[in-house]
């Protein structure tokens, strides 16, 4: 165990709180030290650190390295066998569906669109957004995602959206609304005056811990291109746009050349899946900047294509690292990371073997996925300046990875590749953000997960009521096409001469 202590060196003496400190509460308004940790600092030389202690004074770490000093009163974790490293990032998760988790586990995409895009998401109330979204925060903090956009694209009413933001101001994590509304054309929502009112009143700016996005998609559609108003108000209100881009036959190049011919594509432009898009369109996002969010498990699982992570790497396009849904998937980016390695080898090895060749030597490595889930996440939010990386002056989103009961933290000879295929979300022992302890030895503390488990409840109960008990069984069970057995040509009855 690692009770949080005060610090037992020289330059701490004369506390008068030394001792063990029993609780949580503890660790509150105290300078906090991490000692004696793997650190991976995620800096622009990928430093990794052995036996180094992290120091957070503050809302922000103040110094990294091996037996630190520490001001008076420093409240101690020994991180001894563990991996510190910066908080993870999802840039593109639907919080709000977090209220129907695992529903659509056998879900392809057309089945989702059905179901949410035009059966069943209208019936979702703002307390229905507001429970998803609790539910989701509290997730992604617990799994040490200490940044996550919000890709609310349910937002039928401003009601709705006070609801999306309430959550995530209730949760002490950091995160992004990036506001959308599938019930109506961005065209229409972005222009009403209720909008603008509320991107004023709740988004006035310098507030890292809560950022805001437009979120809408550009269909293969008029070459008269309406989405050109809901691109303008974003250049109005000076906010980035995400897109789903390159979603197989739903999103296309004619998207990207629209928005690229317009002057819409920007550095701060998201492109989330990015998978089924040309040559053409690559160069345009990487000349314009703009980076692409993959969430691994979904195209793999839903169909929008094959994950492009060779593709990005070959155009010098930013990645970060996404989980979409979890209506399908989770709040894990530890999966996001395995996902993402396994399906850019997968891909390598499976045309090499078409090809009567071997692959010898991987192109991607452990080391590349772990930025992309962090300092990745950071670089597409404009945030690089406040968190991603391990550094004195950036804002403290800190995880440590670390699990004396667990056999799979020993022993950590390569940290990159223990975080990712050896770590899971359960690994997460400690995480802070902004300074503050927001899960401390394996619990959450400061977020009430029995609201959340009750909230979510009711809107379990109201849809179920609302599609009734079929619709319900049907939608969780789509048909299942017909496998045909091939003929065997080995088989046969023997008969004895
Ligand atoms: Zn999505």
């Amino acid at each position: 165990m690692s009770e949080p202590t005060s610090s037992g060196s020289p330059s701490t003496s004369g506390s008068d709180r030394e001792g063990p400190a029993a609780t949580p509460a503890d660790l509150a308004g105290r300078p906090l030290v991490f000692r004696n940790a793997t650190v991976l600092t995620m800096d622009a030389s990928r430093r990794v650190l052995n036996e180094a202690d992290v120091l957070i004074s503050g809302d922000r770490i103040s110094a990294l390295g091996p037996h630190l000093d520490v001001p008076v009163g420093t409240a101690e974790i020994d991180a001894t066998g563990g991996i510190v490293m910066p908080g993870m990032i999802d840039t593109h998760r639907h919080m709000w569906q977090t209220a129907l988790r695992g529903y659509g586990a056998d879900w392809t995409l057309t089945q989702y669109f059905v179901w949410n895009y035009l059966q069943w998401g209208k019936c979702f109330r703002p307390q229905d957004i507001y429970a998803g979204n609790l539910l989701s925060a509290i997730e992604a903090i617990d799994a040490g995602v200490t940044t996550t956009v919000d890709w609310s694209h349910n937002l039928q009413t401003i009601d709705h959206a006070e609801a999306a933001a309430d959550a995530l101001e209730e949760v002490p994590g950091r995160f992004v609304l990036a506001y959308g509304n599938i019930q109506q054309a961005p065209w229409e929502w972005s222009v009403a005056p209720e909008f603008g009112d509320f991107v004023a009143r709740r988004f006035p700016g310098g507030n890292d811990m809560l950022g805001f996005q437009m979120a809408f998609d550009v269909p293969p559609a008029s070459p008269d291109f309406p989405e050109k108003a809901a691109f303008e108000v974003a250049r109005e209100l000076n906010v980035p746009v995400t897109t789903h881009a390159g979603v197989w036959k739903v999103t296309t190049d004619d998207g990207i050349r629209l928005m690229y011919q317009h002057g819409f594509m920007q550095p701060s432009s998201i492109y989330v899946h990015a998978a089924s898009l040309s040559t053409d369109s690559y160069h345009r996002i990487a000349a314009t900047g703009g980076s692409a969010s993959l969430s691994t498990e979904s195209e793999q699982s839903a169909g929008q294509g094959y994950p492009p992570t060779w593709k990005l790497r070959e155009h010098g396009i930013g990645v970060s690292l996404s989980m979409d849904t979890s209506v399908w998937w989770s709040a894990d980016l530890f999966s996001a990371m395995r996902a993402t390695l396994s399906a850019d080898r997968a891909r390598e090895h499976l045309e090499a073997h078409a090809r009567d060749e071997t692959v010898t030597h991987h192109k991607l490595r452990a080391e590349q996925v772990v930025q992309w889930a962090t300092r990745g996440g950071a670089m597409a939010l404009g945030l690089d300046s406040v968190t991603g990386s391990l550094e004195p002056g950036k804002k403290a989103d800190v995880v440590l990875i670390k699990n004396d009961a667990s056999p799979v933290m020993v022993p950590i000879l390569n940290p990159y590749g223990h975080v990712v295929f050896q770590a899971q979300r359960g690994d997460v022992h400690t995480v802070v953000i902004n300074g503050t302890v927001v899960k401390y030895d394996h619990r959450l503390v400061g977020s009430d997960l029995d609201k959340a488990r009750r909230v979510v409840g009711q809107t379990v109960e109201y849809l179920k009521g609302q599609l009734g008990p079929d619709a319900w069984h049907e939608g969780m069970h789509p048909e299942i096409p017909e496998t045909r057995v091939l003929d065997n040509p080995y088989t046969y009855t023997y008969t004895e001469d």
